[in-house]
C-alpha cells in the first residue's frame, strides 16, 4: 500500500473542511510517525506506519485493505459469462478505490452468477450481463439448484434403458450419478465432475447402441437373403433361425453381431456353391434314370421277342416228328438262349455301372452336406477345438484394437504352448494328443470372461485376447487357467492325463502393432520354457 493510497484511505468518509485541516498537517504526523516507529523499535512495515500514524492523526485504528490480497482473488474467478466478467470489473473498480462495501457488492453480485453445478456450467442467456438476473438467480438458489438436478436425473433415468445395460462400469457410473443428484447435500463440484464424466461415456454408449441397432438390422437383412436361398434343406433353414434366435438375446454385444454377420455371410455363399453341386447332381441322377429306364424298357422288348421265340421254338418242338425236325430248332433255341444271356449281360454291365455312378453321386451329396454342416465353423474356427483359427483371430484383433483405442482402454494378450505335447502324442497316440487339444480348449473357455477371445495360434499354442485387461491381471487371468488345468484331468482310456502350458503375456502398447504384442507375448513363453515350464511370464 503506498502513500497515495493512505491518502485516498484518509480521504474516505471525512468532509472538505476536514481534508484540507488533514493536508496541512500530513507532513508533521509523517515526520512523527517515522519517530515513532524509530522509539518503539517498530519495524517500518506500511502497516505498522499506517497505524502509527492512525494514531497520531487521532484516527480511529481500521483494519488494513488487503488490496493485494484481493488482486490475487479476483485474478482467480473465473470468466464465463458477461455477468461474471460486469461483477469482476466492480470488484476490481472497488479494490482501487480501497472500498470494502464495494468489493462486498460485487463479491455477492458475482456469487449470483455460480450455478450449483459449478463455475464452468454458468449457462446463461444473452441476456445474463443484466442485473436483474442475478435477482432472479439469487431469489432462491438452493430450491431451483435441487429441482434442477432432480429433473436432469429423471431425464437420465428415463434414457438409460436406451443405453443397455452391457457395460457395468456405465452402470455403476449413472447410479452414483443419480443418487449424488438426489442428495440435496451433494457439493456442486463433485456432481460437476460425475456429470462431465457421465457423459463422457454416455457418448460411447450411444453410439454402440447405434451400431447395435444397425448391426442388427445388417444381420436380419442377411438372413432374408439368406431364407430365399433356402430350398434344398430345411435343416440349414433351422440353423440359421437358432443362431439368429441367439444373438438376438441379450446381452447383445458389437462383436457377436459381427461375427455372425460374418459366419452368416460365409454359409450364405458356400450355400448358393452346394445348392449349384446338389442341382447339378440330381440332373446327373435324372439322366441316369433315365438310361436305366430306357434300358428296362429295352430289356422287356427283347425278353418279349426271346420269349415268343422260344414259344416259336416249342411248339415246332411239340410238332416235330424227328430229331432232324429238331434239331434245326434246338439251333434256334440256342441261338435264342444265347442272345438272350448276352443282352442281359450288357443289361447287368450297364446297370452296374450306373449303380456305381449313383453311389459315387450320392457319396459326394453327403460329404457335401456334413462339409456344409461344418462350413460356418470352418470359416473362421479351428475345427478341432473350436477356437478361432488364425483368421479369425485377425478378425477378432482387429475389431478388439479399435475398441480399445476407441475407449482409451488396455488390451492384453497372451500366447501359451501346451508341454511336453510331443512326447504324450509319441506315448498316449495322436488321437489322445487331439483330445488334451479339445480339453483346453474347453477348459479355458470355462476359466474365462465372456469377452475374452480364444484362438487356436499353431498345433498346440493358442492366444488369448484380454480385453480390459492390464498387465498383472492378464498374468493373473492366465495364472487362474494354469491352476484350473492341473485339478482337471482328462481320461485316455483308463489312464488320467494331465496337461500344462507355458505362457507368456504382454500388454499391447500405443504404437505397437497386435502382431508386435504376439512376438513379446511369445518371447516371454519362450523365457517361462527356458525357466522350467508351467508358469506364465510377463513381457
Ligand atoms: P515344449 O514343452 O517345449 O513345448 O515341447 P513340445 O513337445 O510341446 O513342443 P514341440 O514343438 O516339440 O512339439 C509339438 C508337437 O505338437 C509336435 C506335433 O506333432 C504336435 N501337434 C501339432 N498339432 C497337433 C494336433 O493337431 N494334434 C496332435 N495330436 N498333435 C499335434
Ligand atoms: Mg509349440
Ligand atoms: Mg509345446
Amino acid at each position: 500500500m503506498d502513500s497515495t493510497d493512505n491518502g485516498v484511505r484518509l480521504v474516505q468518509g471525512v468532509s472538505k473542511r476536514e481534508v484540507h485541516m488533514v493536508e496541512k498537517r500530513s507532513f508533521e504526523i509523517a515526520r512523527e510517525t517515522l519517530k515513532q516507529l524509530t522509539a518503539r523499535k517498530l519495524v517500518p512495515t506500511p502497516a505498522n506506519y499506517q497505524s502509527v500514524y492512525n494514531e497520531i492523526a487521532g484516527i480511529p485504528s481500521v483494519q488494513p485493505f488487503p488490496a493485494d490480497f484481493f488482486r490475487d482473488l479476483s485474478q482467480t474467478l473465473p470468466l464465463k459469462t458477461p455477468g461474471q466478467q460486469k461483477q469482476k470489473g466492480l470488484l476490481d473498480y472497488a479494490i482501487d478505490r480501497l472500498s470494502w462495501d464495494g468489493v462486498k457488492t460485487a463479491l455477492v453480485g458475482y456469487g449470483g452468477f455460480v450455478p450449483a453445478a459449478g463455475p464452468d456450467e454458468a449457462s446463461s442467456p444473452s441476456s445474463t450481463g443484466s442485473d436483474s438476473v442475478v435477482v432472479t438467480a439469487s431469489s432462491n438458489p438452493a430450491a431451483l439448484t435441487t429441482e434442477f438436478f432432480v429433473q436432469i436425473a429423471r431425464l437420465i433415468e428415463y434414457a438409460q434403458p436406451a443405453l443397455g445395460s452391457d457395460d457395468a462400469r456405465f452402470v455403476e457410473q449413472t447410479q452414483n450419478l443419480l443418487k449424488a443428484m438426489r442428495d440435496p447435500q451433494a457439493d456442486a463440484f463433485t456432481l460437476k465432475s460425475l456429470l462431465s464424466a457421465y457423459s463422457h461415456r454416455l457418448s460411447f454408449a450411444a453410439e454402440d447402441q447405434a451400431e447395435i441397432r444397425n448391426g442388427l438390422l445388417k444381420l436380419l437383412h442377411l438372413v432374408f437373403v439368406n431364407i430365399g436361398e433356402l430350398s434344398l434343406d430345411e435343416q440349414w433353414l433351422k440353423g440359421q433361425m437358432d443362431a439368429l434366435m441367439q444373438v438376438a438375446t441379450p446381452p447383445l454385444s458389437l462383436r457377436r453381431i459381427d461375427e455372425l454377420e460374418r459366419l452368416l455371410g460365409d454359409v450364405i455363399f458356400k450355400q448358393k456353391d452346394a445348392k449349384f453341386k446338389t442341382l447339378e447332381a440330381q440332373d446327373e441322377m435324372r439322366k441316369m434314370l433315365a438310361v436305366f429306364i430306357e434300358r428296362l424298357a429295352q430289356m422287356t422288348q427283347s425278353t418279349g421277342s426271346f420269349q415268343s421265340k422260344l414259344e416259336e421254338s416249342a411248339k415246332l418242338i411239340e410238332q416235330a416228328k424227328s430229331l432232324a425236325d429238331i434239331a434245326p430248332v434246338l439251333k434256334e433255341v440256342v441261338g435264342t438262349t444265347r442272345g438272350m444271356a448276352q443282352e442281359s449281360q450288357l443289361s447287368r454291365d450297364q446297370l452296374g455301372a450306373m449303380q456305381e455312378r449313383a453311389k459315387q453321386t450320392e457319396a459326394e451329396l453327403a460329404k457335401l452336406h456334413k462339409e456344409l454342416d461344418r462350413v460356418s465353423l470352418q470359416a473362421r474356427h479351428d475345427a478341432l477345438t473350436g477356437a478361432l483359427n488364425r483368421k479369425g483371430l485377425d478378425e477378432a484383433l482387429n475389431r478388439e484394437v479399435s475398441t480399445t483405442r476407441r475407449n482409451a482402454s488396455v488390451l492384453s494378450v497372451a500366447l501359451l504352448d501346451i508341454d511336453n505335447f510331443k512326447k504324450l502324442n509319441d506315448t498316449l497316440g495322436h488321437a489322445t494328443g487331439d483330445i488334451a487339444l479339445t480339453h483346453l480348449a474347453a477348459v479355458a473357455r470355462e476359466c474365462m470372461r465372456p469377452q475374452d477371445t480364444l484362438a487356436r495360434y499353431g498345433g498346440e499354442e493358442f492366444v488369448i485376447l484380454l480385453p480390459d485387461t492390464v498387465l498383472d491381471k492378464g498374468i493373473e487371468a492366465m495364472t487362474r487357467l494354469q491352476r484350473e488345468l492341473t485339478k482337471r484331468f482328462f481320461l485316455a482310456g483308463t489312464e488320467k492325463v494331465l496337461i500344462t502350458f507355458s505362457a507368456g503375456v504382454a500388454q499391447m502398447t500405443d504404437g505397437e502393432t497386435p502382431a508386435e504384442a504376439i512376438r513379446r507375448a511369445d518371447q516371454a513363453m519362450y523365457l517361462a520354457k527356458r525357466a522350467g515350464k508351467n508358469r506364465v511370464l510377463g513381457a
